[in-house]
């Protein structure tokens, strides 16, 4: 089905940037867009709470990944970044692919560019490429499996205890993984904005205001946060290790949206977010919150922005995708 026609120049900003009627009930009308249009709104625990509320399937990268290969919707509407919108059009490269603000990228996948990570790649001639999903298409392209921060551990398992690892972009996964796993692993020295500004001394000082809390960690953060951790895991993982716990108060360093969650299902227990080293009391990420209600309407409504890839890319970029989900199925996660 086609959506209303929007001017040609209307993707000047990345997003349309048109006015919506401040009495319109956002929530009705997007419903109403869902069904007319069959479309299914896929959001990352990263998103506003208000989009998390609207949302058809809200979770990390392995479960959104795992939602956008079986849905049966002619449209996808990727409430989360720009990698992520490509990762859900490689696995359904036939149906459209709308994600709310084209500039929603990534600070961690920009710290790998596909030309230098060929340079990179050509001094470790005989080493299989894991990838974190945080990776734009065409690194995925040059690698033989991709990971999420879910599935890391058991992918890197599941490889022979001699095979030599490139493990990227971010650095501090893969040094987490490399001491899980025992094994030695070529870096590439990429980092998260958001996980790694977590300031130390505020979190010691937290942890001394609140002793009865559990820290728990992404495995983005830096390694001398993660010491400190009581338990360390994926998006997914700490909201569920939250809601088991018998414990009722939680500093939780990651990005904070995943707090929303964690309140709606825990609500009587109480969630810090940890404190970075700037003036803010938590931690968002830019790119993910440039994403609005507004937005995310607005490009339902218009189908606009699409993103489209080339087909050889979207050949070259599903194969370690196929290989993650493959393995990730083996080990039930
Ligand atoms: S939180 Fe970090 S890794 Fe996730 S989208 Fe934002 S910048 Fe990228």
């Amino acid at each position: 089905m086609t959506g209303t026609v929007a001017p040609a120049n209307s993707l000047e900003k990345g997003y349309l940037d048109y006015q919506v009627d401040p009495t319109l009930d956002l929530f009705e009308e997007i419903e109403k867009l869902k069904k007319e249009k069959n479309a299914v709104i896929l959001a990352h625990y990263y998103q506003e709470p208000d989009i998390q509320d609207i949302a058809d399937y809200i979770g990390d990268s392995l479960g959104l990944s795992q939602q956008a290969a079986k849905t049966d919707a002619d449209i996808i509407v990727f409430a989360g970044v720009h990698f992520m919108a490509e990762t859900a059009k490689i696995l359904s490269p036939h149906k459209k692919v709308l994600l709310p603000d084209l500039n929603a990228g990534c600070s961690l996948a920009d710290t790998c560019p596909a030309d230098q990570f060929a340079l990179f790649k050509q001094k470790y001639p005989d080493h299989t490429v894991i990838m974190y999903v945080n990776s734009t298409a065409d690194i995925k392209a040059m690698s033989d499996i991709v990971c999420t921060s879910t599935n890391a551990v058991q992918i890197v398992e599941s490889l022979p205890k001699d095979e030599k690892i490139i493990f990227g972009p971010d650095k501090n996964l893969g040094a987490y993984v490399a001491k899980k796993t025992g094994r030695d692993m070529v870096l590439w020295q990429g980092s998260c904005m958001v996980h790694e500004i977590f300031s130390l001394e505020k979190i010691t000082k937290l942890k001394n205001r609140h002793p009865e809390a559990e820290f728990i960690a992404h495995p983005e953060c830096e390694d001398a946060v993660l010491k400190l951790a009581d338990y360390i895991g994926s998006t997914t993982g700490l909201l569920k290790y939250a809601i088991n716990s018998p414990k009722k108060e939680f500093i939780v360093a990651t990005e904070s949206g995943i707090i929303h969650q964690m309140q709606k299902a825990a609500p009587d227990k109480v969630f810090i977010p940890a404190p970075p080293n700037n003036n803010c009391a938590c931690n968002d990420c830019p790119h993910m919150k440039l994403n609005t209600l507004e937005k995310l309407y607005l490009c339902m409504k218009y189908e606009l922005p699409e993103v489209k890839m080339d087909e050889e890319l979207i050949k070259k970029a599903v194969k370690p995708i196929e290989r993650m989900l493959e393995i990730s199925a083996k080990y039930g996660l």
